[in-house]
C-alpha cells in the first residue's frame, strides 16, 4: 500500500491526501449506522487529479468509495471496516464553471454544495430547483449519483430530470467529456442516465451541466390539517386541478412525526393543532402575488367545502414560509436525535397510499404493540418515508436486531403488492442491497450486473453497494 500512497501524494500534494489522524468525518455515515475505516482519504482538486487517483487505484487494485457531502442515508458513501478502501472525496472540486443564461443551464463541479449551486443560479436571475433538507451540505455529485428527489420533484422532476450533461472519470481513469448543454442528442446509448443514480459504482462524476428555470414571481406556502390520508389525497387532486404546474410542493406529515419534532425540537413553532395528517402546500406563481394568493385561497376554500381540510394557515411572509418548510425538513433531524429507526423510503401510486397506510399501521401495531410509525414525505410524488421506531423504553439497537428483517418483509411485501418501489429517492447503498437482490426483476438484475462488469470489471468502484 505504501507505493499507492506515495503515488497519491505525488499526484495530489500533501493537502490532497489524508492518512492517519482522525478521519471519522469521512468514515461514519450521517445516520451513524455504518462506521468504517479508510485506507486514506484522497481529496483531488481537479478532474485530472481524480483521473490520476483512479489510474493509481486501478493499477494497485484498491477499491474506491466516492464521497460528496456524506449525507446519504443508505450507507453508500463510507468505507467498510477492512481499512483497505480509499475514500475519494470530491469536496475540493467546488467551482461553478459557468452559467449560460440564454441556454438556461449551469455547469458546476461535483463537490459544489447544493445550496451554492442554487445561489449561483439565483445570482444569474434563474432558479435551480433541486431542494432538500440536506442542501447545506450535500453536493451536486452526490445528488446525481443518488438521483436525489427532494421537495420540488412534483413540478421540476428529480436530479436525473434536471441534468443535461456529465463529466465522468471511469474505473480505469479515463475521462468522459459529456458536459453537453443540449436538450436533444440522440447519438447512441444514454451514458448520462447510466451514471445518474449509479451510487458511485460505475464511475466518478466530476462535473455536470444542469437545467435552470425562471424564478417564480411569488411563492406561497400553507399548512392544511386533514382528518385522513384519503382527505390528503383528495386535497392533492384538487390542488392539481386548481393550480396545475404552479403546485411545486405537496408534503405530508403524520401526527406522530410532528409529535416527535415537538419532543426533540421543542423550539420549532407548530402553527396548527394536532391532526392525523398535516399537509404542506407550496405554490410558485409566474404571474403575481395577487394571482397566487387568489388561487391558493380558492383552493383551500374548495377543500374546506368538500370536507378534505379541517384547518389551514397560509404563511404571511417569507419568514413564516421558511418556518413551515423548516418544520417539515426537521423531521429527519428529530429522528436522528431520537435514535436509529427502521427506514423505508418507498414509492407507490398515489391512489394506493391510503390503503397501504391503513393496512400497514394496523399490521405493525398487531405485530408489536407500542411500535411507533413516523410517516412523512413527498405525497405529491407518491413517496413516503415510512419509518418505524422502537416502542418507548426499548433500545434502538435491540429493536433493530430483533425486528428489522420481519418489519422490512411486511412493509416491502405490501409495497410490492401495490406495484411500488423499495427505494424512491435515497438509493440502495448497503442498506437495501439484499432486498434489491430478492425483489428486483431478475432480468433487470442480470442487465445491471452486465453493465457493472463492463464498466468496472475489477469491481473497484464502491464494491458491495447496490449489487
Ligand atoms: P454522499 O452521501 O456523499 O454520497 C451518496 C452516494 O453517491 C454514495 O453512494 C457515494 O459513493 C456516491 N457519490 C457521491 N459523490 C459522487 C460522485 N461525485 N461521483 C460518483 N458517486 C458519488 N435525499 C433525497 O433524495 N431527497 C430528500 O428529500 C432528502 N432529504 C434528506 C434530508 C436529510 C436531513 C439528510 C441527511 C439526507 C437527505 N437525503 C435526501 C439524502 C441525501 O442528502 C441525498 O442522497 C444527497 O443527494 C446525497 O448527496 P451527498 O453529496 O451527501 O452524497
Amino acid at each position: 500500500m505504501s507505493a499507492l500512497l506515495d503515488g497519491l501524494r505525488a499526484a495530489l500534494g500533501d493537502a490532497g491526501l489524508l492518512v492517519g489522524g482522525d478521519l471519522s468525518a469521512y468514515e461514519q455515515d450521517w445516520r451513524k449506522r455504518y462506521a468504517g475505516r479508510a485506507l486514506a482519504v484522497a481529496r483531488p482538486a481537479s478532474t485530472d487529479e481524480v483521473a490520476a487517483v483512479l489510474r493509481l487505484c486501478h493499477a494497485h487494485r484498491v477499491a474506491v468509495v466516492p464521497q460528496g457531502g456524506n449525507t446519504g442515508l443508505v450507507g453508500g458513501s463510507t468505507p467498510d471496516d477492512s481499512g483497505r478502501q480509499l475514500v475519494l472525496s470530491l469536496s475540493r472540486m467546488k467551482r461553478v464553471r459557468g452559467v449560460d443564461v440564454a441556454n438556461a443551464s449551469l455547469t458546476a463541479e461535483a463537490g459544489c454544495v447544493l445550496a451554492e449551486v442554487q445561489a449561483a443560479a439565483a445570482g444569474a436571475g434563474l432558479l435551480f430547483p433541486l431542494s432538500l433538507a440536506a442542501e447545506g451540505s450535500c453536493t451536486l455529485g452526490g445528488n446525481l449519483a443518488s438521483n436525489a428527489g427532494g421537495t420540488q420533484v412534483l413540478r421540476y422532476g428529480n436530479a436525473r430530470d434536471l441534468c443535461l450533461g456529465l463529466e465522468v472519470v471511469t474505473a480505469s481513469g479515463d475521462i468522459w467529456h459529456g458536459l453537453s448543454g443540449l436538450r436533444k442528442d440522440n447519438t447512441g446509448y444514454d451514458l448520462r442516465d447510466l451514471f445518474i443514480g449509479s451510487e458511485g459504482t460505475l464511475g466518478v462524476i466530476t462535473a455536470a451541466t444542469m437545467k435552470l428555470y425562471p424564478q417564480p414571481r411569488e411563492r406561497l406556502t400553507a399548512l392544511a390539517a386533514c382528518a385522513s390520508m384519503d382527505d390528503a389525497v383528495a386535497l392533492l387532486g384538487l390542488a392539481r386541478e386548481r393550480a396545475g404546474d404552479a403546485l411545486t410542493g405537496f408534503e405530508v406529515m403524520s401526527a406522530a412525526a410532528l409529535a416527535l419534532v415537538a419532543r426533540e425540537l421543542p423550539q420549532l413553532a407548530q402553527p396548527l393543532g394536532a391532526a392525523p395528517w398535516t399537509v404542506l402546500l407550496e405554490l410558485s406563481d409566474a404571474e403575481s402575488a395577487e394571482h397566487a394568493r387568489g388561487v391558493f385561497e380558492g383552493l383551500l376554500e374548495a377543500a374546506f367545502e368538500r370536507g378534505a381540510v379541517q384547518d389551514a394557515a397560509i404563511a404571511q411572509n417569507l419568514q413564516q414560509a421558511r418556518g413551515l418548510w423548516h418544520l417539515r425538513e426537521s423531521i429527519p433531524l428529530a429522528q436522528a436525535q431520537a435514535g436509529l429507526n427502521i427506514k423505508h423510503d418507498i414509492a407507490l401510486p398515489v391512489s394506493a397510499i391510503p390503503g397501504f397506510v391503513t393496512e400497514m399501521d394496523a399490521a405493525l401495531t398487531a405485530y408489536l404493540p407500542g411500535i411507533e410509525v413516523i410517516n412523512f414525505g413527498h405525497l405529491g410524488d407518491g413517496n413516503l418515508h415510512y419509518n418505524v421506531q422502537a416502542p418507548a423504553g426499548v433500545a434502538a439497537s435491540a429493536f433493530l436486531a430483533a425486528h428489522e428483517a420481519p418489519i422490512n418483509a411486511m412493509v416491502y411485501d405490501a409495497v410490492q403488492r401495490r406495484g411500488g418501489s423499495i427505494s424512491a429517492e435515497h438509493g440502495i447503498g448497503r442498506l437495501k442491497r439484499e432486498e434489491l437482490g430478492q425483489r428486483k426483476d431478475p432480468t433487470a438484475l442480470a442487465l445491471m450486473r452486465a453493465i457493472k462488469r463492463a464498466l468496472d470489471p475489477l469491481d473497484l468502484l464502491n464494491p458491495g453497494r447496490v449489487l
